[in-house]
């Protein structure tokens, strides 16, 4: 079901499918973008000659680490840890370290990719990066999350600096494991870099609104997606799935601008709830006592519980998938498409299939791809590193206030690329593209390196 390849593009294609053998997440975010860069290469025949997009899909370094650590039964575990360095052209390496067992080169690979192109549509100075282990947090002590992360940073140290490579958050990282790393990082350097990681905690360098970025600045791009199309989130229903960060702060700015939630889930199943889901609660659950988003119907009776439920079942006007990869399939595009749904918010990296993707773009609703979309967290990451540099911290109305004409600034960017292109209201082709050419402007720029 995924669209042609223009004839320029599919050889450079094939080669990244022979060099990359197995990486089926890489492969598949490589062939998203690809799909939407012929026309580009047409206007700009300076690409084509310097293998621009060659190199774009090679990364630029590749770090793979044993991470011995000790769990308290006093057994020896073993991890592997990755680094993918993958394009400084606009700044340093700036992504999220991933820690979950579905972790392999694969997956950091493809949200090294996606990395490229969202920090470059942020227009802030920050290159593509990505990094992570195999790592599962599930189920560990405290105790245990911090000898892991001071064994990860004790490889990684040596390749990271305020202007080198800046990690921060993902999947299974969050404040308390940036605060380990951090602690180590500073230990073993015996410097006070504060610029070398963010997500900090607000004691030591960290920045307002960066907990709650990526959310609501998901819920900004669909609040702009929805106002081209002469509507708002007042009194639509909305799905939102995952119960981690960004679905969170998704669920609070959508209830701030006047939306209903009624359901959100985790890998074990889904809240259902009508009356609106109590975010209070969740956060009660998830963020201070770390439970599964089951215990939520202990609480409020009248919710319902759907274990291993599909969330994309139930009726809604806006959906927001928030959890992980490949969540949403055709099936499910479907079926909220069927329902309904009018507008797609992408909070995860690449939640939804290729063929997923197809069905929204041809029922003609508006879709956010993750790449624009949630760009808002590592943006608000480049203004906790601008804060660093400056020994200065910003407020939380003046950080939110960034933050937000920053994803408007980007909803506007691939609108009017998509327009530019011949694919009004396309904002897959507009993002690709507009992400692309920046950063082959700055490759061009600094030669054959
Ligand atoms: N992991 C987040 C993302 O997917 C944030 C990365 C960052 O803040 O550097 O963009």
């Amino acid at each position: 079901m995924t669209a042609q390849l223009d004839e320029k593009v599919e050889p450079i294609y094939q080669e990244v499918l022979r060099r990359n053998p197995g990486e089926t997440e890489f492969h598949q975010a490589v062939r998203e973008v690809l799909e939407s860069l012929g026309p580009v290469l047409v206007k700009h025949p300076e690409f084509r000659e310097r293998k621009i997009i060659e190199r774009i899909c090679e990364p630029e370094r590749q770090i793979i680490f044993r991470v011995p650590w000790q769990d308290d039964k006093g057994e020896v575990q073993i991890n592997r840890g990755f680094r993918v360095e993958f394009n400084s052209a606009l700044g340093p390496y700036k992504g999220g370290l991933r820690f979950h067992p579905s972790v392999y080169l694969g997956i950091i690979k493809f949200l090294g990719f996606e990395q490229i192109f969202k920090n470059s549509l942020t227009g802030m100075p920050i290159g593509g990066g990505k990094g992570g282990s195999d790592f599962d947090p599930k189920g560990r002590s405290d105790d245990e999350i911090m000898r892991f992360c001071q064994s990860f940073m004790t490889e990684l140290y040596r390749h990271l600096g305020e202007y080198t490579d800046v990690p921060a958050g993902d999947i299974g990282v969050g404040g308390r494991e940036i605060g380990y790393l951090f602690g180590q990082y500073k230990r073993i350097t015996n410097r006070y870099e504060s610029g070398v990681l963010t997500g900090k905690g607000l004691d030591y360098g960290g920045s307002l609104v960066r907990t709650e970025a990526t959310g609501y600045g998901a819920t900004f791009f669909v609040k702009e997606m929805l106002r081209v199309r002469g509507e708002s989130f007042e009194g639509k229903t909305c799905l939102v799935s995952g119960s981690g960060n960004v679905a969170i702060y998704t669920i609070e700015k959508i209830h701030q601008l006047g939306g209903k939630v009624v359901a959100c889930s985790d890998s074990n199943g889904v809240i259902h709830d009508d009356k609106g889901i109590d975010l209070d609660l969740v956060k009660q659950l998830k963020e201070v006592e770390r439970r599964r988003i089951q215990d939520y119907v202990e609480f409020r009776k009248h919710a319902h519980y759907l274990p291993g439920g599909n969330i994309w079942d139930i009726p809604c006007q806006v959906a927001m998938p928030s959890a992980t990869q490949n969540e949403i399939n055709g099936r499910d595009a479907l079926s909220l498409v069927k329902n309904g749904c009018i507008a797609v918010g992408e909070g995860a990296n690449m939640p939804t299939t290729p063929e997923g993707v197809r069905i929204f773009l041809d029922a003609g609703i508006a879709y956010g791809p993750g790449k624009a979309a949630n760009a808002g967290g590592v943006a608000t990451s480049a203004l906790e590193m601008q804060q660093n540099a400056s020994r200065d911290a910003w407020s939380f109305e003046y950080t939110e206030k960034r933050l937000a004409e920053i994803m408007k600034g980007i909803h506007d960017l691939c609108y009017e690329m998509a327009d530019e292109y011949g694919m009004p209201g396309n904002y897959v082709i507009g993002a690709n593209i507009a992400g692309f050419i920046k950063v082959a402007k700055a490759m061009v720029s600094h030669g054959l390196i």
